[in-house]
């Protein structure tokens, strides 16, 4: 029984309307995903568990050097012989395909992301597996249409793709719809916490009868991630994950004549003016920095308050904080979910007790947690200041950073103070303040009046630490063609 209080402080009581696991079926152990069909890998394997339980899930294979050179060999046969010949109109028929299977299958898809990375599940059923089919929609209506890009038609070859734990399915679908609609083939690696997605996507390329080699599914870590990305017959590497590895990635490829985008992370400010709809922007900044429980690069987790309603939003703010409900990540009710693997939570704890050693105010949401998993209470930190580690570093998790500013000149300047530049919020009643604010942010998207939406039609990516490159909308295409790109 989940029990919550209102808004106007009274309590009530949720009954639990938990999601049922029976539609899905984990196979006890998987092998790797190489040319249309599961093979065994010739390295180790590991165990995939559920953040929330703690439970193994499944045995994956661990892909070594030898793997990936199978995979990249599948990939390159597949280009050469099919995917990079067969005209546009007939690439887009299978990414239609997949893009209903997932639609069909997204049910499945929801329970298996939900159980695997601990999101909760009114997440993955109206946001990660929703947006993943739209991506496949999106990109098959342009394999046709290359010709109008303005980046050209020609493919790239073989993309080695590597992407994180916090959205598998969704990052699965921003690498490989732009990707496939180009006519290159591909080769992916899922973090090692979540694998079981992409997995099953790879079941769902053999139910589309995807010509075999065009999408290889490699499970393993880190190592296998460096195998792939520097193999020598892979044309492009995408990547998505820490700044830290992205700077490896971008050295083993330096001097190679291979392509690289990189979506590395971001420390986003979301700027609260004080003639902003404050109930709506309170909403925001929850969305911001709870969903997903803050695994998300482009997390609003510095608030910026006018200082003169500092005191009213950080009431509302809290209020609202206080009805959030934390738990099993398959119950409908749940808005935060199990922080995906216990380093992940170590390193939340960690940067949550250099805040507090370093003189900033903690305040978390009154909630129990689980016995068994990981998590971690939603947490606001008062009396930030720029200097402070929690505003810097990107905490990935749900703890927010609460700095003031009094001008709008303060707000821009707070706001850019950062490494990382890949996005931001801006709350206000003024849509001449929206436009000047945003135009002088240094961050790859800007949300006015709203936070964290996303849509394939739309380009997303960084500047300065966040990285380089951008996916999803025409942009998107231009990291697999060979072409010039629109001045
Ligand atoms: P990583 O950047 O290490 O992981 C991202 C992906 O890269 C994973 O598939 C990982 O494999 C793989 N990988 C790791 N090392 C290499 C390498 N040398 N070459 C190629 N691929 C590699 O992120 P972590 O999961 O370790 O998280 C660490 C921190 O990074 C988090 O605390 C968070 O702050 C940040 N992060 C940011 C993300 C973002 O989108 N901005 C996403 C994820 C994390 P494997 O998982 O199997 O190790």
């Amino acid at each position: 029984m989940m029990v919550s209080t209102s808004p106007t402080g009274a309590k009530f009581e949720y009954a639990p309307a938990p999601e049922s696991r029976a539609i899905v079926d984990i196979k006890p152990s998987y092998g790797l995903f190489v040319n249309g069909e599961f093979v065994d890998g010739h390295g180790h394997s590991f165990k995939t568990i559920s953040p929330s339980t703690e439970e193994v899930l499944a045995e994956v294979a661990e892909a070594d050097e030898a793997d990936v050179d199978l995979a990249v060999k599948a990939a390159r046969r597949a280009h050469s012989r099919v995917w990079g010949r067969i005209p546009g109109k007939e690439r887009a028929k299978y990414l239609f395909r997949i893009a209903r299977i997932i639609q069909e299958r997204g049910r499945e898809l929801a329970v298996l992301e939900s159980i695997d990375n601990g999101k909760p599940i009114k997440e993955t059923r109206d946001v990660d597996v929703p947006i993943a089919a739209a991506h496949f929609f999106y990109y098959a209506g342009w394999a046709d249409k290359l010709e109008y890009s303005g980046h050209g038609t020609q493919s790239l070859g073989v993309a080695g793709q590597v992407i994180p734990w916090n959205f598998p399915l969704l990052m699965l679908s921003w690498k490989i719809a732009p990707a496939l609609a180009c006519g290159n083939t591909v080769v992916l690696k899922p973090a090692e916490t979540t694998p079981l997605t992409a997995l099953l996507f790879a079941e769902i390329c053999q139910q589309a009868d995807l010509p075999p080699g065009v999408v290889n599914i490699i499970t393993g870590a880190g190592d296998t991630g460096r195998a792939l990305v520097s193999h020598p017959d892979v044309d492009k590497v995408a990547f998505t994950g820490s700044t830290e590895v992205g700077r490896a990635i971008a050295k083993s490829v330096a001097g190679s004549d291979k392509r690289v985008t990189l979506e590395l992370g971001g420390k986003a400010a979301n700027i609260v003016f004080d003639d902003a709809p404050l109930d709506q922007a309170v909403e925001g900044i929850v969305n911001g920095i709870f969903f997903n429980q803050g695994h998300v690069c482009c997390a609003g987790s510095r608030l910026l308050v006018q200082e003169s309603v500092g005191d009213e939003v950080l009431a509302r703010l809290k209020r609202r904080m206080a009805t959030l409900r934390l738990g099993d990540p398959l119950d409908k009710n749940t808005d935060v979910g199990a922080i995906n693997s216990a380093e992940q939570l170590a390193k939340i704890r960690e940067l949550s007790e250099i805040g507090e050693q370093e003189g900033a105010e903690r305040w978390s949401a009154p909630c129990e947690l689980p016995d068994h998993g990981f998590w971690f209470a939603p947490t606001i930190f008062t009396g930030v200041t720029q200097a402070h580690r929690i505003a810097r570093e990107e905490i990935f998790g749900p703890v927010l950073s609460v700095l003031t500013f009094r001008t709008p000149a303060e707000a821009i300047e707070k706001a850019n103070n950062t490494p990382y530049g890949l996005s931001a919020g801006v709350w206000t009643d003024k849509g001449s303040r929206i436009l000047k604010v945003a135009n002088a942010l240094r961050a790859g998207v800007v949300w006015a009046n709203t936070f964290n939406k996303f849509d394939p039609t739309s380009p997303f990516g960084g500047y300065k630490e966040s990285g380089y490159g951008r996916e999803g909308g025409r942009h998107g295409l231009e990291g697999y063609l060979k072409g010039q790109s629109l001045k």
